[in-house]
Order: structure tokens, then sequence, then C-alpha cells
């Protein structure tokens, strides 16, 4: 069944359990995180569509069917799974989008390995996402292509469909020509993205830099570039724009460009940290941390968060404020999600070593200075520490939105708390009334921190509220209002495109 809407999106929508030796279709065990969101398109749809990949051993033949139609709360809806086999799956994703692609995305040029690529096996990847995208859409359907491990969809899906809408959001950052240009298959890349009717990203600053890119490749002007909002500006922070393009046109075509944050889901944060439960879990917290001070980080185990830089300066605190020992508790979540990978495997045992000689220097039998964490904290529990913590510490070194700061945000209604944040992070451009900090210096990380365990409640408060003011204009119904908004302009370029072969 054609779909009016395609999600073509790397992961499926659901996980996939098997009980009793039958597999079962379930929701995502967290309601956070982009999945539900994207699905919640569907029901603005007569039927939708969402192509991922699914391990196979072979391919041609695969042991299961490759689009099977779903109905539940969010509509109905066909899942067109594309069989790779793991070779496939490990070069397209772990090798050439996380060794090559994610490295140059965060600015982080020396992680960067191009040796392994193997460059036909991405390219042939995503063609067959293409295909099957193509093989999913209803005549003049948006297909909405999601990150750079897809970025040569847009391209071939062109040629395979030139009736259909076509937007792209990334979920990271984009970073300028000087960094992009590292990558060899930058033309052919880009070449792809300019076939979109719409490319989006999280920040002004993202999508000037796709622009400058685009500009030093190929012939590109600009067709209209407007005022940022003065929400998406944080005075003198370094991810800040004052301008940005909204409209370019190559060879003819024209491409709008947006730049819309991902927000938090403000109504189900809200509800969750209003129940019993939570109340009776953030008393326990409480109850264990008596009159210490509880710091919370929240974060993935990635070079990009980094974990170490924070630890150190945790560390460099207690060393210079004897009077803060025995009185602060740092729990620092990093989770482990590609434990296989070295580079990750590399950070983790960095982050075991730092906390490891923090605690060992300044422990004592009855106070451990930092509780590391490595697994998932579920997200209902992980709400109870966003109300219990006294300062929630972020410091990203590159990160292209961050949702946990947000997060933590809308679930404080006490309107308490301090939030520090990296100016590195996306979401620093909307936070200004955080306790901005530069995590590339000592001076700057430690003196924050510091602020932050001193402010006064007033002032803590009065940024509080301000925050809360931000995360619940720019929650995740404002970004999909926003998507929404661009599919309807891509339909406008597509009226008087081509029909789709016959
Ligand atoms: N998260 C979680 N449990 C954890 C750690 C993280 O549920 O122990 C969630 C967190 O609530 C957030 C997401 O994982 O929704 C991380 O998103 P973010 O944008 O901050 O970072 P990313 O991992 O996407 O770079």
């Amino acid at each position: 069944m054609s779909s009016d809407l395609v999600i073509v999106y790397h992961r499926q929508p659901y996980e996939e359990v098997v009980e009793n030796g039958e597999t079962k279709l379930k929701e995502n065990a967290s309601p956070n995180g982009i999945v539900p969101t994207l699905k919640s398109f569907f029901g603005g749809v007569e039927h939708g569509a969402w192509v991922a990949w699914k391990l196979a051993e072979d391919p041609k033949n695969p042991d299961f069917e490759r689009v099977i139609e779903i109905s539940d709360s969010y509509g109905d809806y066909s899942v067109s799974r594309l069989p790779l086999t793991q070779s496939q799956v490990s070069e397209f994703y772990h090798i050439t989008s996380k060794e090559a692609f994610w490295p140059i995305l965060h600015n982080f040029r020396e992680r960067y390995n191009y040796d392994p690529v193997d460059w036909p096996n991405f390219r042939e990847v995503n063609w067959a996402f293409a295909e099957a995208a193509a093989a999913e859409a209803a005549e003049g359907a948006v297909v909405w292509v999601h990150d750079y491990n897809l970025w040569l969809v847009p391209g071939y899906l062109r040629q395979l469909r030139p009736d259909v809408r076509i937007s792209f959001f990334h979920h990271t950052p984009f970073p300028g020509a000087d960094m992009f240009n590292v990558l060899p298959w930058r033309k052919e890349i880009v070449q792809s993205l300019l076939c979109c009717d719409v490319v989006g990203f999280h920040i002004p600053r993202y999508a000037s830099n796709f622009v400058s890119v685009a500009r030093s490749l190929h012939d590109v002007d600009v067709f209209d570039r407007v005022r940022v909002d003065d929400d998406f500006i944080s005075e003198g922070t370094a991810l800040t724009e004052r301008t940005v393009p909204t409209k370019i046109v190559h060879e003819g075509r024209t491409v709008h460009i947006s730049s819309a944050p991902v927000g938090v889901d403000v109504d189900y944060i809200g509800k969750q940290a209003a129940l019993e439960q939570t109340a009776e879990k953030v008393a326990h917290i409480k109850e264990e941390m008596g009159d210490r001070k509880l710091i919370l980080s929240v974060g993935r185990t990635d070079y990009t968060k980094g974990g170490t830089v924070q630890l150190e300066s945790f560390g460099r605190l207690l060393d210079a404020h004897p009077e803060l020992r025995g009185k602060v508790r740092l729990m620092h979540v990093s989770v482990s999600a590609n434990r296989n990978m070295t580079a990750y495997a590399e950070v983790q045992d960095a982050i075991e070593q730092a906390a490891g000689r923090i605690n060992g220097k300044f422990g004592t039998f009855d106070w451990t200075p930092i509780t590391l964490i490595s697994r998932a904290v579920p997200f209902t529990e992980l709400i109870a520490y966003y109300q219990a913590a006294d300062v929630c510490w972020i410091t990203p070194l590159a990160d292209g939105m961050n949702l946990v700061c947000k997060e933590f945000a809308a679930a404080r209604e006490d309107e308490d708390g301090v939030l520090v944040l990296s100016e590195f992070a996306g979401a620093a451009v909307e936070l200004g009334s955080a306790v901005i900090t530069n995590p590339y210096s000592h001076r700057s990380m430690d003196s924050a921190i510091l602020q932050a365990l001193n402010m006064e409640k007033a002032e803590r408060q009065d940024r509080m509220r301000q925050l809360r003011k931000v995360v619940n204009k720019y929650d995740i119904r404002a970004w999909g209002r926003e998507q929404q908004r661009m599919f309807e302009l891509a339909g406008e370029l597509r009226k008087g495109a081509k029909k789709p072969a016959a």
C-alpha cells in the first residue's frame, strides 16, 4: 500500500523480542527519544511507511517478510525492512558513519579514520534505502530522511521519484567547509543533499555551515537570509549566529534550509515528575544525600561528550576547595552504547581511570566523591535524579543538540536547580540562562561549577524559570509543527514536478 509519508531512519520503529520462539514487536522500552516523535506523524496521514534495516544472512532471500503492516496507537503504517548482512551494517554504520563521518561532524579531525571505509558499500546500502522508500511512496508523498548515515539517499531517490517531496533532517552538528571538506566524498554527499526540497538542522550555525560547504563545492546562490529569532541568540556564546540562510538555489532548483531545535516532551516529563512514585524516589535520594549536594551528569560514552574533561574539573574543584570534600557528590552517568568499538572502549577506560583516581585521592570510608554509572538509567528514574539534583552538569565538547539539559529543566517543577551547560551543545543557543561554560578552558569549567554550587536561591529560581519557559515553548511538538510547515513548503516546490514513472 502506498504511503503519503515515508520515514527513512536506519533503526526499526519498535523492538523485536522473541517470546516462546515467536518474534513479537514491542513499543520501545523508553518513551523518550526521537522514534515515538517520528511515529506520531503517522497520526496525521492516511497511511505511513517506515524504512529501516534488518539483519539477514542472505539479503536476496531473507528469513522475514520484507514489508509488514502495523496498526497501533500511532496509526496505520507499513514497515519496510531492508535485509542487510552483518558486514554491510558494520561497514556502512560502524565504519563509514561512526569512524569517518562522526568525528568530522563533531570537529574531531584527529579521530577521523579514512582507511577502512568501503565507499561502494555505503553507496549500495544508501541505494537500497532509496529504492525501498521509492517503492512505498505515493505520488507526491513526503519522504523524510534522517541523519548522516543516509546522506546519499536523497540523490538516488530524486532519480527514482522526481515527484516526491524530500526532507532531510540532521540530528548532529554540521561543520564548516574547512572541516567537512576533509571528507573525500564531499561533493557527492552535498550533491545528494541538494536534491532535497528541505535540508534541516537543529540550529542556525549548522545551517550556515552547510550552505558555506555547498557553496565551496557547487554553484549555489543564497536566495533568502533572515535574522535569527532572539530566542536563539545567546549573546556571545560559541554557536550563536545572527542571520541564517533559509533558501538556496542550485541548478535552478530551490532548497529550503530549516533550523529547528528538537525539543523534549514537556507534558510527558511533567506528568512523570508529578507521580507519587517519582516523589518517593526523590525523597529517597535526598535522604541518602543528607546535607551533601548532588551534581548530576548524564550522557553517552563518546569522546564528543567530554567525560574525562568534566571529571578532571571535579578533581581540581576538590583539590582547590577542601571545604567541599564530603559535601558534594557527582553522579556521572556515562552509558556505553557501542562497547565493541575501540574508540568508545578507550573513552570508557579513560573515564573509569579518572573517576578511580579522584575517588582514590579524596574518598573516605563514608564518602565517595564520584558515583560512576555505565548502564542506562531508566528514563522514569532519571526524572527523579533530575528533580533531586542541585546541579545538572552537561559539558560536551561538541553536541548536535543535547536533550538531557532540556529534560532537566522540564522536570524542575519546583523551579530550582542549576544547569551548567557547555557552549558547544546546540541547546546552548536557546538556554542562555544556564551557567554557560567552555569545556576547552580549565578556568571556565572550574569557575562555572563553583558558581553553580554557590548560587543563591533567588538567582537559581530566576534562571530556572527562564530555562523552563524556553524548553516549554520549543518542546517536541513545536519541532513537529515546524517540520510539518517545511513539508508544506516542499509541496509548493514539487507542484508541476514530473509524475513518477509508471
Ligand atoms: N538517557 C536515558 N538514560 C540514561 C542516559 C540517557 O534515558 O542513563 C536518555 C536521556 O534521557 C536523553 C537521551 O538518552 O533523552 C540522550 O539524548 P541526548 O540528546 O542528550 O544525547 P545523545 O545520546 O542523543 O547524543
